[in-house]
């Protein structure tokens, strides 16, 4: 049996990119006899807020879906503290004090999510006190598991370039939100027994670093279903930031949301609205 998820991060409202996401995962277990699960992400500090996470789950409800909910992530805090506790006793990880701009000015290399972390703390004496972020030393973790690779149900076996998006944080600076995205979402997709990763194109990258963390936390290995993205007139990220109404605006505007649902599903798509199947697409 397969168990997929939709995992939002209650940052902002959902808009249509949402939708589409939620309803594909839906679908696949719908279609497979399997277990869909909704994992609220709640750990970005002041950026997360509870009244979003209950109106995404309205806006579910108004699309027709059912869901089984498994717990918000800002209720494992402990499990990625031990987690992170067990690579940094390996020696894989390493305190970094560089801010953004110090990174963006340094970076050679442009990755899937923008300039590249250069590397520029690994070797280097950084009091591990204060305000520090923990890095992955890629090259030598990968240098210890050996070749991997993972398996994208629509576009097949990928050898695993975790090394492309350079040394990831997976502890980040700010106190209240202790874990990085990467490392949470890994652990959480195993501790909820997930078997089928599904999400948008936009996070392919990030599998590759997933894959990575699962083989250093002796982690069960899903399969993975990156859908296509709904992208505006410009060929950008559907966002609400750009003008794509939210799922609650139209909801409250009486809108049917089965009806919405159903036309995501035969790919008829709002005026402006196309799916693209990019690896990257513009921010
Ligand atoms: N919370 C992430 C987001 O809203 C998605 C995480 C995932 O699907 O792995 O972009």
């Amino acid at each position: 049996m397969i168990v997929t998820r939709f995992a939002p991060s209650p940052n902002g409202s959902l808009h249509l990119g949402h939708a589409f996401s939620a309803i594909t995962a839906h679908d696949l277990a719908q279609a497979r006899g399997g277990r869909f699960l909704l994992r609220i992400e709640d750990i970005d500090g002041a950026r997360s807020r509870p009244d979003l996470a209950e109106e995404l789950r309205a806006d579910l409800a108004w699309l027709g879906l059912e869901w089984e909910d498994v717990a918000p992530q800002s209720s494992r805090l402990a499990g990625y503290a031990a987690a992170a506790e067990r690579l940094r006793e390996t020696g894989l990880l390493y305190p970094c004090r560089c801010t953004r701009s110090e990174i963006v000015a340094a970076a050679t290399a442009k990755g899937p999510d923008g300039p590249v972390y250069p590397g520029t703390c690994r070797g280097r004496e950084v009091e591990p006190q204060g305000e520090v972020a923990w890095r992955l030393d890629v090259a030598e973790a990968l240098r210890r598991t050996g070749p991997l690779a993972w398996l994208d149900e629509r576009r097949g076996e990928q050898p695993a370039r975790p090394d492309l998006a350079g040394d990831v944080v997976l502890v980040r600076k700010d106190r209240t939100t202790p874990a990085s995205y990467h490392l949470a979402a890994t652990l959480d997709d195993a501790a909820d027994g997930v078997t089928l990763v599904t999400r948008g194109m936009d996070l392919f990258a990030a599998s590759h670093v997933h894959r990575l963390l699962q083989a250093l936390l002796d982690l069960p290995v899903p399969t993975w279903h990156h859908h296509p993205l709904l992208l505006d007139a410009e060929g950008r990220k559907l966002a609400k930031r750009r003008g794509s109404p939210s799922l609650g605006d139209r909801r409250r505007a009486g809108e049917d949301g089965r009806a919405l649902a159903d036309s995501l599903r035969r790919g008829v798509l709002p005026a402006g609205v196309s799916r693209g199947d990019r690896l990257h697409c513009p921010p």
